[in-house]
């Protein structure tokens, strides 16, 4: 059986290593065996899109959702990106995953549309790889087609660090996805090195917050400033802001209080499969007729 052979083989090379090199921790070893499952998860198509709400701050009504990729791991069940992302990201496979996640979340988004729930928009977070790997314009454009989804509806979340290599073929692209009709938005903001100058360069639709100002609002001051800086100069650039890890009423007042325009975060919903997103809009669609 072949799995058996791969199993022995991966052993005995662990004991090769082990004869001339005691010290071969086991965290490496273990390294190895997660870059080796994540080559077969994607092959098995083991990845699942996981969606959490965006919603209006105001009314609370979900205009969106982020799909964030979950690996369902035949023996150790859900895992969480954290685990393996760095893996993904060290072997080039998290190219074909984030591909993957886009494509996957674009249909499933179109399938709730075409099935008479709300038409949302859905982000999708584009590692640095993809992005300057420079097939992004085309996999989206292959997303957009086969799918059907207008392209509007679908948002890529960039990190501040993409501009960091190369600004102007950064914009470029940018313009490019612009062109087509996507959003664009700043992922994580404040927690990377921003240039103002880039940021009113790119052709972007909004920041999200990073959720560590979100966290400790009500306690530290200096995160209110923070927010309330990132809030005013993204109006400024007529960008809407998102709060991301919202988890209390209380920061929600205050996110409220500052002019944030959208929330996302466990207080409305933790990320969740397919079929439970759809109870939510289905809930969320409800509400509105009634109201
Ligand atoms: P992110 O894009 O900033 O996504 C938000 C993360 O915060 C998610 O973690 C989400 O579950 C978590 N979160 C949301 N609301 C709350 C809250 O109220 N409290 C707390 N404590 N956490 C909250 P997740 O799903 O574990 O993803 C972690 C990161 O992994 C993401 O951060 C993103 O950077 C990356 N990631 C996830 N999916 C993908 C993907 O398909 N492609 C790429 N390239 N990266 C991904
Ligand atoms: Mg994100
Ligand atoms: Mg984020
Ligand atoms: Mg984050």
């Amino acid at each position: 059986n072949a799995d058996t052979a791969m199993y022995h083989a991966k052993e005995q090379g662990r004991n090769n290593c082990q004869f001339y090199s005691s010290g071969l921790n086991a965290a490496a070893a273990e390294r190895l065996d997660l870059e080796n499952e994540l080559r077969r998860a994607l092959e098995r198509e083991e990845f699942v899109v996981f969606y959490q709400p965006k919603l209006n701050i105001h009314s609370r009504t979900i205009l969106g959702a982020e799909a964030l990729v979950r690996w369902k791991h035949p023996k150790r069940g859900l895992v969480p990106p954290g685990v393996f992302l760095n893996a993904a990201i060290d072997t080039g496979l998290i190219r074909s995953m984030d591909e993957w996640v886009l494509r996957e979340a674009c249909r499933q988004v179109k399938a709730w549309e075409t099935a008479g729930l709300p038409a949302i928009s859905i982000s999708a977070n584009v590692s640095n790889s993809l992005f300057h790997g420079r097939t992004l314009p085309a996999t989206v454009a292959d997303a957009l087609r086969d799918s059907g989804l207008n392209p509007s509806q679908l948002e890529l979340e960039l990190t501040e660090s993409i501009a960091m290599r190369d600004v102007e073929a950064s914009v470029t692209m940018l313009e490019g996805l612009r062109t087509m009709g996507v959003r664009l938005s700043i992922d994580d903001f404040g927690t990377g090195y921003s240039s103002l100058s880039y940021l009113q360069r790119f052709p972007l639709s909004r920041l999200k917050i990073d959720q560590s100002f979100v966290r400790d609002l009500l306690t530290n001051e200096n995160n209110v400033k923070i927010t309330r800086a990132i809030i005013a100069m993204a109006h400024s650039l007529n960008l809407s802001v998102l709060a991301e890890g919202v988890e209390t009423e209380g920061q929600l007042a205050r996110l409220r209080e500052e002019g944030c325009d959208e929330v996302q975060g466990y207080l409305f919903s933790r990320p969740v499969c397919a079929e439970d997103f759809e109870k939510l809009l289905r809930g969320d669609a409800d509400a509105r007729t009634a109201a």
